[in-house]
């Protein structure tokens, strides 16, 4: 499935391919500081990017990169360097009605307060990990 987005000022667009569209919404305490809350997150086989001299990348670990347009400050995506893999957020794409939450990661870093409704899996951290292979 290919698919469009862009940033809120739209100094950045993209076209992603192979968009999977069962996403995951991730706890971590990253995701929620650096989004404001839980994140929505889409794996994509490629993505396009124009613009992409607006785009400020910050390395959020040894092995990932957070993207973000640098004029508006939106949050675009989550990349793994190694292996030149992106997830971009779900909010960045111009339609969202094809995305439908199949999981939850870092269940365990979730603030008690609220809870995303029905039956899907539910990984701890240490669960996520361990299924990547990075335990
Ligand atoms: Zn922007
Ligand atoms: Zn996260």
């Amino acid at each position: 499935m290919s698919m469009t987005g862009r940033c809120l000022c739209g100094a950045v667009t993209f076209v992603a391919e192979d968009v999977e569209t069962d996403v995951e919404a991730c706890h971590c305490g990253q995701c929620r500081r650096w989004s404001g809350a839980a994140i929505m997150a889409a794996s994509v086989g490629r993505v396009d990017f124009s613009g992409a001299e607006h785009i400020r990348r910050y390395d959020s670990s040894e092995w990932a990169e957070r993207g973000f347009c640098q004029e508006c400050g939106a949050n675009l995506f989550y990349h793994l360097k190694q292996a030149d893999k992106y997830v971009l957020w779900v909010g960045a794409f111009d339609d969202q009605a094809p995305f439908r939450l199949a999981g939850e990661i870092y269940i365990d870093s979730k603030p008690p307060g609220y809870d995303f409704a029905g039956d899907h899996r539910r990984l701890t951290g240490a669960e996520f990990l361990a299924s990547i292979g990075e335990s």
